[in-house]
Formats: C-alpha cells, structure tokens, sequence
C-alpha cells in the first residue's frame, strides 16, 4: 500500500529533537543509564503533579509492571472498558489475570461509571480506566465506587497526556498512572512509556519490575522476578526535546482542533463529545462519530482516494479473537456504536488549514450520504 500524501499523525520533531539524539549518540548513552533518563523521569511527573514517574519501554509495559506491581495474580479479575485499545486487557492477561469488560459512555467515550459496580465480583482486584482520545474520564465516580469495594484504580493516560479532570492532571487522580511516548501520541520519543504514583513503594516496586528485578542500590541482586522494560537514553534524550517544546507542541495541536471544530459546527451529522465542565481535554487525534458504520466506512474509503488517512475506531474488544466469549455479542451497545462509527481524522501540528477544510468537507458529504451507494444524485 502506497503511504498515505497525509497521514493520520506526525509526531513534531524539530532542531532541538535533532540536537538531543545527536548528543545521545556523540556522548554514548544509549541506555536507560543515560544521566537524563532520571532528568526526563523528573519533569514528567512535575507536569503531571505527581511525586514519582518511572520511564519504561511502552505504554503497555508501564501497564503490565503497574499490573505486577499491585500483585495481580491467576485468578484475579481486572475491570477494563469494552472500547478501548487492545493493550489494555492484554496488560492484564500477560499479568496472568482476566480482563472484565465494562461498557462505555456517550459523552466521554470512556468507562461508564454507573456500570462498574454491577461488574465486580469477589475475584476483582481493581480497574484500569482510559482517558479515551484525549477526554478524562469521570475519575471521581471510578474512585468512590472502588474505595467502597476495596478495588485499586490504574489510570491510562496515553491518548491523554496533560489532560486536567476538575482542574488536575491526570497520571495523578489514581494509584497510578500509565502513558505512552509512541510516534503517534502527543509527545513522543519513538517508543517509550511512563508510570506515574504518589506511593514511594508502589513506583519502587514499579523500578523494580522493570529492570530485571535489580535492586537500584544492590544492582546484581536480582531479588524479584523481573522484566526488560527500560526506556532508552536516546528515546529519554527527544522526549526532553519534545518537553522543551511543550506549549509550542500543544499550541499547534490545538489549532488542529479549532479549525476542525469550526468546520463541523454546521455539520449535524458529524457528532462530536460535547464541552464538559470539569473535563479538559487533550488535543490529541481529533475524532468523531458519523451515524452508521457505512457512512463511516464511506468517509473511510472516500478519504483513502484522496490519499488522506482517516482511522477507523478499533473493534470491540470483545470481538477480538484472544477475548472472545468474555461477553454477549449483542452486549455493550455504547462501545459498539462507538468501534462501528467512530473515526479520527489527520491531526498533527502544521497540518494547514486549507488541508482541514478539504478533509472535513469530504467527512460532512459522507456523514450526510453522500457517499453511499446510489446517493450521488
Ligand atoms: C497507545 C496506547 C497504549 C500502548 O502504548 P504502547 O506504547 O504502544 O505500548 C496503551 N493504552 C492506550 C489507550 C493507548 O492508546
């Protein structure tokens, strides 16, 4: 398949990123040893207003060694949103647990809170929500019904980073949080990923896991069963860059979303989240529902000849081969509507206006049919 003229994401690199991995390699730290691992490590969680982040790998290795960290074990139950990406309920069954699926809510996209409840069972351990595309979920509701149970709440934040639910970040809200740096989220430094806690033991349980479980001040005394997940010095070195860059990274992003929102202001067939008081969202992939899956496939197909990439949402989990049978296929209504009309468009900084335009005038003709099969009368 030939590459797509635009691209659903690009991350926004710079001099400055250049500059970093440059130093990385002239210097010759390479790995997670490098003096700025710890020096990203600080920052992040500053930004996060949070004591400790521990870099690592991915965005579902901060997921698995979060999971292990809590001392999740065979057997043990784990609630996750039934629309979601895959790496969520995966994390928890490389944990050795089972993924729980909850349905999801129209106005977030998220884990419905007023379904949590009724999914706990005496095997639940606790709940990994997702802050989806960019929007927080509702954490206070998640965290008042687990404390009740005695479940612990894992934030995943990778669509997410620097969103603020009732004027906190997340990565903060929870026992822990989860991001990823992969190329297409809002910063990036090619792979990589992050936990985030208040808790000194948790976070050093985390660092533990992730290195082969050496103990940071007894190096080779390998006292845990542990995994391979560090970040890499070069990776740490751009993710630096790229938080130098922050408000400018951001700032570009958001003019993304206001050209957007301003083209499908008149566009009621192109339903967006609406405002929520105490949600601010990350302006991470802009994404929207068209109303059935064959407008959508349409605005899909229709995007592709153009060479633009739009991305279908991914499928139900449920659906999905590894967990199947985990639900009644007629089951989770919100999150199938969500995973059978959902689209994200182009979203990256210095994507112009003029480009905006066009790809929102091609998903408005297709919402409204115009695409369909016999519709281009
Ligand atoms: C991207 C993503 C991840 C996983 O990140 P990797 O770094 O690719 O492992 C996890 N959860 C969500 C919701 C994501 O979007």
């Amino acid at each position: 398949m030939k590459p797509f003229a635009i691209p659903l994401s690009r991350p926004d690199l710079s001099e400055r990123e250049l500059e970093a991995a440059a130093r990385s390699v002239r210097e010759g730290w390479l790995s997670w040893r490098a003096p700025w691992v710890r020096g990203f490590e600080e920052r992040f969680a500053a930004l996060c207003e949070v004591p400790h982040a521990v870099a690592v790998s991915s965005g579902t290795a901060a997921l698995h060694a979060t999971l292990l960290a809590l001392g999740i074990q065979a057997g043990d139950e784990v609630l996750v949103p039934a629309f979601t990406f895959v790496a969520v309920p995966a994390a928890v069954r490389h944990a050795g647990a089972t993924p729980v699926f909850v349905d999801s809510e129209p106005d977030t996209w998220c884990i419905d809170p007023a379904l949590v409840e009724g999914a706990i069972t005496p095997r639940t351990r606790g709940v990994v929500l997702v802050h989806q595309h960019g929007y927080p979920a509702d954490v206070d509701r998640v965290n008042a019904i687990a404390a009740r149970h005695g479940l612990w709440v894992v934030e995943d934040c990778a669509e997410a980073h620097f969103a603020r639910h009732r004027g906190r970040a997340v990565g903060g809200l929870c026992r822990a949080g989860v991001f990823s740096f992969f190329a297409n989220k809002l910063i990036s430094g090619g792979e990589g990923g992050a936990v985030t806690t208040a808790d000194p033991e948790l976070a050093h349980q985390v660092r533990l896991r992730v290195n082969m479980g050496a103990t940071p001040d007894a190096p080779y005394d390998f006292g845990v069963l542990g995994h391979s997940f560090r970040m890499s010095g070069l990776g740490a070195a751009v993710l630096c860059a790229q938080l130098d860059r922050l408000g400018e990274i951001r700032a570009r992003r958001a003019e993304v979303f206001t050209r957007y929102d301003a083209r499908f202001e008149g566009a009621p067939s192109v339903q967006r989240r609406p405002p929520l008081p105490w949600a601010d969202p990350a302006p991470w992939l802009y994404s929207v529902l068209l109303p059935d899956r064959y407008r959508r496939d349409a605005a899909v197909a229709a995007l592709r000849e153009r060479g633009i990439e739009g991305r279908p949402f991914f499928k139900l989990l449920p659906d999905l081969a590894p967990y199947r049978g985990a639900g009644a296929p007629t089951g989770f209504p919100c999150a199938r509507r969500l995973a059978e009309t959902g689209l994200s468009l182009p979203t990256f900084g210095g994507l112009l206006p003029e480009t905006i335009d066009r790809i929102a005038s091609i998903v408005d003709e297709a919402a409204a049919g115009h695409h369909l099969a016999g519709g281009h009368a």
